[in-house]
C-alpha cells in the first residue's frame, strides 16, 4: 500500500511539473512534435505518466493543465509583443521573472495540496480491498452501468467504474460460482460472526442493508465487510413495499437507503433487492438492477424467535436439513437467500458455507457472479441467477432409471435422432419409466417398453427421487 501511495505521489508530482512545463511552451507554437525529436527521454516520460494515469483526460492532469494555462496566459501575451524599446523591454524582463517566481511557487503548492488529496484518495481506495489484492473491491463494481442512471451516483463511483472497465473479471466463468446473499441487516452481533465465517472459509456475500439501520454504532460492521471484499447493497431505507408506495416515495426510499451506505461505509451500491421480493409493475421506476434469489433458505422461519419449545437436537436438524436441500438444488450461478439478523442463520451459515465449498463452489458476491459469467445486469432487470447458458439450456443425466415428469404437455416424444425435429416414434405419458443409456447435448437415449430413441433430458427425473 505504501508503495502505491509513494509512486502516486512521486508521479502526480512529476505530472504536475510536466504539464506545466508543456503549457508554458505551446503557445508560441505547436511543440508537441518538436520536443519528441529534441527530447527523447522526456517524451518517453511522459509516455509512462500517460501510461500510469490513462490518457491526458485524467483529472488530476486537467486540472493542473488549467491553473498552468491560466497562469501562464500574461506571459504568451508579452512574448507576442515584440516591439517596444530596450528600457521597456528589461523592465518587462524583470516584471516578467517576478511574476514567474510567484507563479512557480503557486503550483508548487497547488501541486502538493493536490499530491496530498491524491494520496489520501489512493488511501481510502485501498481500505476497501478486503483481500488485500489490488482491486480486489473495484472488481465488484460492475462495468455495465450507464453513468448517472443510479439514484446517488456521485463522481468517486464513476471513477471507480472507469478503472474497473480496464480490469479483467476477478472470477472466470468456467469456475463454480454461487452469491450467498443477506437482507435486512445490519445487525452488528450477528452480521459480525457471518463476516468471519465468511473470510475463514475465503469466501464474500453481498449484503441487502436497510438504510435506516446505519448509525455510528452499526458502520463498523459495514466497513468491516466492505474490507471483507463483500458487496453493500440496497434494501430501501425502510423496508418498504415498493409496489405500495408513491413514485416520489420509491426513489426516495432507494435513495435515501444508497445516501446511507455511501456516508458510513464509502461505497455506493449498485444493486436493489425489492423488499419481500415485490417489484412487479415499478421495475421501470426503481433505477437499479432488481436482485431476486433462485434459493430461499427460509431461515427467517426458523429463527429462534419462532420456535422457542424446540430442543437443541431439533435445531440442528433443521439446519442440516437446509443444508441438505440446498445441496441438492443448488448449482452454479445462484443467489442463495438468508438474513443477517438471526442466531439461527449464523449457525446456518457455519454449516453451509463449508458445505458448498466441498462441492467445488466459490461464494463471491453477485456483481462478481454476474460479471465473470458475462451477464450485464441493467437498470430494472430482475435478476434470479446467473447460470451459465449451457447449464440451463444443456442439462445431463447419467445412465439409470428415470421417470418421465412433464407439466407443459401429458405425454413427451420420443424420437429416432437428436433434436426437436426429428421423427417422433412415440408418446410417453407423464409419469412412465424410462432407461437412460446415454445422454449427449440435452438429449438422453432411453428405452421405453419396445422403442428406443432420444428425448429431452429437461424433463427426466430420477426414479427414486419420484417414489420417495
Ligand atoms: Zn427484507
Amino acid at each position: 500500500m505504501n508503495e502505491i501511495i509513494l509512486t502516486c505521489l512521486k508521479t502526480s508530482l512529476f505530472s504536475a511539473f510536466r504539464r506545466f512545463g508543456f503549457e508554458r511552451r505551446q503557445p508560441s507554437c505547436n511543440l508537441n512534435n518538436q520536443k519528441s525529436s529534441e527530447n527523447p527521454s522526456l517524451s518517453g516520460r511522459r509516455i509512462f505518466t500517460e501510461r500510469i494515469f490513462g490518457q491526458p483526460r485524467h483529472k488530476t492532469q486537467q486540472i493542473l493543465g488549467g491553473f498552468a494555462s491560466i497562469l501562464t496566459m500574461g506571459e504568451r501575451k508579452s512574448s507576442r509583443e515584440n516591439h517596444g524599446s530596450d528600457y521597456s523591454i528589461h523592465l518587462r524582463g524583470i516584471k516578467r521573472r517576478k511574476m514567474m517566481k510567484k507563479q512557480k511557487n503557486f503550483i508548487s503548492i497547488v501541486s502538493l495540496i493536490l499530491c496530498f488529496a491524491f494520496a489520501l484518495a489512493a488511501c481510502s481506495g485501498g481500505a476497501q480491498n478486503g483481500k488485500e489484492t489490488v482491486n480486489s473491491d473495484d472488481s465488484s463494481l460492475p462495468t455495465s452501468f450507464a453513468e448517472g442512471d443510479l439514484p446517488g451516483d456521485t463522481d468517486s463511483a464513476q471513477e471507480e467504474t472507469l478503472t474497473v472497465a480496464e480490469n479483467p473479471p476477478k472470477y472466470s466463468s468456467d469456475e463454480k460460482l454461487i452469491a450467498l446473499t443477506y437482507d435486512d441487516g445490519p445487525y452488528t452481533k450477528t452480521t459480525s460472526q457471518i463476516l468471519e465465517v465468511l473470510k475463514e472459509n475465503d469466501s464474500s456475500a453481498t449484503f441487502f442493508i436497510v438504510g435506516n439501520r446505519l448509525n455510528d454504532g452499526t458502520s463498523a460492521v459495514l466497513k468491516q465487510a466492505v474490507d471483507y471484499g463483500c458487496e453493500i447493497a440496497n434494501h430501501t431505507y425502510e423496508h418498504k413495499n415498493l409496489m405500495k408506495v408513491t413514485d416520489s416515495e420509491r426513489a426516495q426510499q432507494i435513495k435515501a437507503a444508497n445516501d446511507a451506505v455511501n456516508e458510513y461505509a464509502d461505497v455506493v451500491p449498485v444493486l436493489l433487492r425489492a423488499p419481500g421480493g415485490n417489484y412487479k409493475g415499478v421495475e421501470d421506476k426503481v433505477g437499479m438492477p432488481l436482485i431476486q434469489w433462485t434459493i430461499d433458505t427460509e431461515d427467517w422461519r426458523n429463527k429462534d424467535a419462532s420456535n422457542k419449545s424446540r430442543t437443541a437436537e431439533q435445531r440442528q436438524a433443521k439446519i442440516d436439513e437446509i443444508v441438505s436441500d440446498v445441496l441438492n438444488d443448488v448449482q452454479a450461478g445462484d443467489i442463495i437467500l438468508m438474513h443477517d439478523i438471526y442466531n439461527f442463520t449464523v449457525d446456518l451459515t457455519k454449516a453451509l458455507v463449508p458445505k458448498l465449498i466441498e462441492q467445488g463452489y466459490k461464494l463471491v458476491t453477485v456483481s462478481e457472479m454476474f460479471e465473470a459469467y458475462g451477464v450485464e445486469l441493467e437498470a430494472g432487470g430482475v435478476y434470479r441467477h446467473a447460470r451459465p447458458e449451457s447449464a440451463e439450456s444443456k442439462p445431463s443425466v447419467e445412465p439409470g432409471i428415470y421417470t418421465v415428469s412433464i407439466s407443459s404437455d401429458p405425454t413427451l416424444n420420443l424420437r429416432d435422432k437428436v433434436g426437436a425435429g426429428s421423427v417422433v416414434l412415440a408418446e410417453i405419458p407423464n409419469g412412465a419409466t424410462v432407461t437412460v443409456l446415454q445422454c449427449a447435448d440435452g438429449w438422453a437415449n432411453v428405452t421405453y417398453n419396445e422403442y428406443a430413441g432420444w428425448v429431452s433430458a429437461n424433463y427426466l427425473k430420477p426414479y427414486k427421487t419420484v417414489e420417495q
